[in-house]
């Protein structure tokens, strides 16, 4: 059995609807065997040619899924998520199987806490998150935001007025404002790494971390 190799980069994508095709396309591009499959011919068909591997099955049948050899597989997601019952069958198959990382994609926060009882290790709610994510965009002056956990946020922003010309170490933004510049972004250029000698200029845009209501008020002084 190939799946307890340290550097297993495959993955079994079940599921290639919108969420789906989206995580498997990143995972080839990122060096990642990705095996794809759908009940759904059009969708296999559609994504022969870039993904590794795809597969029409149907995921809730016990013996297909083990023809597809999904017992081999150290990480497997789950990315049906409009078909509540199978869904919720293909990851119990899969916990029964022993797949040590199953990834489950949620449509509503009672469908996620039914894959975390059944085994799922790790439920997404995309729509849930995409909803939180965009209210902080929209309501603030926020660039990009990232709640990384409860209360814990990356926020990307405008260098604001009280920052620029003086070097990080000298503003006491941290004490002040509760939040650490992590990095910065000069026009034109990449990001880099924020220290204390860093000078931030009129137009640079930083990634702060801190509380997220903190992270908020800092951006709103941009
Ligand atoms: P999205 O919102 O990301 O498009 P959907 O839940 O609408 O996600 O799509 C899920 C995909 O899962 C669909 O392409 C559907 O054909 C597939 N699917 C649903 N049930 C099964 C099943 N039992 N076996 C294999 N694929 C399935």
């Amino acid at each position: 059995m190939q799946r307890n190799r340290p550097h297993d980069k495959r993955v079994l994508v079940i599921g290639l609807g919108r969420f789906g095709s989206s995580l498997a396309l990143e995972l080839v591009a990122h060096g990642w065997e990705v095996l794809g499959v759908d009940s759904n011919a059009r969708l296999v068909q559609a994504y022969a040619e870039s993904l590794t591997h795809t597969v029409i099955a149907d995921s809730t049948d016990d013996e297909a899924l083990r023809q597809l050899g999904a017992q081999e597989f150290s990480r497997a997601v789950v990315a049906i998520g409009t078909h509540l019952e199978e869904s919720i069958l293909t990851t119990s198959l899969l916990v029964d199987m022993g797949v040590p990382d199953i990834w489950a994609k949620a449509i509503s926060r009672r469908h996620g806490r039914i894959l975390q009882q059944i085994g799922a290790h790790h439920v997404v709610l995309p729509e849930h998150d995409m909803g939180e994510r965009v209210a902080h965009l929209v309501s603030g002056r926020m660039l990009d935001y990232v709640e990384i956990e409860q209360n814990f946020a990356l926020g990307k922003t405008r260098a604001p007025r009280e920052i620029i010309g003086r070097k990080l170490g000298e503003t006491r933004i941290r004490s002040q404002h509760g939040i650490t510049v992590v990095c910065i972004k000069r026009h034109g250029e990449q990001f880099t790494y924020a220290t204390a000698e860093t000078v931030p200029q009129k137009g640079d845009i930083v990634i702060v971390a801190g509380k997220t209501d903190d992270v908020e008020k800092f951006a709103e002084l941009s």
